[in-house]
């Protein structure tokens, strides 16, 4: 790890002992299985004990396709870390929001009212802080300033942001739709500003913009620099690793359960 305080702030809001928790509960609130389903930005601890439920990683390019398969067999879902691409996705497949609650992990409870049993979507109520920065209002004064303006954001965004917009995806769904734009189309997009300007530089015959240009890109991720990478290399190859990240043998076997399960066609 070039560093070592690089991450994913998303993925650090769900631990093994949260979970745990979660899972006592909705074992005595609910007889029928509930099938765990996490991002792939979740920890390694988090993904072994969805492998052992029986549960299914997902990525933001495959939420819809994995989720739709867990839903042919089973009735209900617990969605973590993010609330949002599992709101989003869940709502994409024709669930209604009322049958979606949100689980909160700090307060060991569920936020629901009326009758549980008509659930199908336990929301872990984790967030992307980089996501949270995109907002309806300023979709709304863009599109008053730009006419035939085309917007698109990636599915960690809130769902009132993913509704006021023309399309959402993954990095690449966004990515493969500006490029598939005649030249000259107008894009404002909802996602990390530093691929939003990677993309201006990559298509200049497009007119593209971020939907918050001063928003902040992720502080975890982009810990890691070029200078970092380089010293890890030459480390590398002078014999010494350092920074090594290590999984013990049990935790491989049980989230690669949760893996297997993700690419099983
Ligand atoms: S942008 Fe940063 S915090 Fe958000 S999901 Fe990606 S790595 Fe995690």
């Amino acid at each position: 790890m070039p560093d070592a305080l690089a991450g994913c702030s998303m993925a650090d809001m769900a631990n093994l002992e949260q979970l745990e928790q979660a899972w006592q509960v909705l074992e005595t609130t609910y007889t029928e299985p509930v099938i765990p389903v996490t991002y792939i930005n979740s920890t390694a601890a988090v993904k072994a004990f969805v492998g052992n439920h029986d549960g299914v990683i997902v990525t933001s390019s495959n939420a819809e396709t994995i989720l739709k398969r867990v839903f042919d067999k089973h009735q209900r879902v617990l969605f973590l870390p993010d609330q949002h691409l599992g709101r989003n996705t869940a709502y994409q497949l024709g669930i209604p929001l009322e049958q979606m609650a949100v689980w909160h992990p700090k307060l060991n409870r569920l936020e629901a009212e009326g009758d549980l049993q008509n659930l199908k979507v336990i929301l872990w109520q984790g967030r992307c802080c980089v996501h949270q920065q995109y907002t309806v209002e300023q979709i709304a004064t863009l599109r008053s300033q730009i006419s035939d303006l085309k917007v698109i954001v990636h599915p960690e965004c809130p769902i009132e942001v993913v509704q006021a917009s023309d399309s959402y995806g993954s990095t690449k769904k966004i990515i493969d739709e500006v490029a598939a734009s005649p030249e000259g189309t107008k894009w404002a997009i909802g996602t990390d500003n530093n691929l939003v300007n990677r993309m201006i530089q990559t298509f200049p015959n497009h007119d593209i913009r971020s939907i918050n240009a001063s928003a902040f890109s992720c502080i975890t991720m982009n810990r890691i620099r070029l200078a970092h990478l380089l010293w890890t290399l030459e480390e590398i190859e002078q014999g010494s690793t350092i920074q090594q990240i290590t999984v013990d043998e049990a935790t491989q076997i049980s989230s690669l359960k949760a893996l297997d399960r993700m690419l099983a066609k």
